[in-house]
């Protein structure tokens, strides 16, 4: 920890301990009367008023994409049955090829 200067005629400070806690006392003392809180020790006198910790969360925008997005998404689906409802019906139709090739991809497999 780096030694801070004191706040009133600007010498270095000397850790120094009251019943409050350690706190940083002017060198000069008791010429100078300047003091410091230790900032980071648990034995910092509750002096400081503790502002309430306001946290600032940044809202995010919500993107342009946001309110189609549902939208988007039905219409994708909707592509996406027919499609299948397609691949079913080609299935379908042409199983007893689709049969053959299988038959013919276990052979080359096998080989
Ligand atoms: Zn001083």
């Amino acid at each position: 920890m780096s030694t801070p200067l004191c706040p009133t005629c600007g010498g270095s400070m000397k850790q120094r301990k009251s019943a409050k806690g350690d706190f940083w006392g002017c060198q000069a003392f008791p010429g100078c009367r300047g003091t410091r809180p230790i900032a980071g020790t648990s034995s910092t006198p509750p002096s400081k008023p503790v502002a309430p910790a306001q946290a600032t969360i940044p809202t995010m925008p919500p993107g342009p994409s946001a309110p189609s997005r549902t939208d988007h998404m039905a219409a994708d689906l909707r592509r996406a049955a027919e499609l299948l409802t397609t691949v079913v019906e080609i299935l379908t139709a042409h199983r007893a090829e689709i049969e053959a090739l299988q038959v013919l991809a276990d052979h080359d497999t096998s080989f």
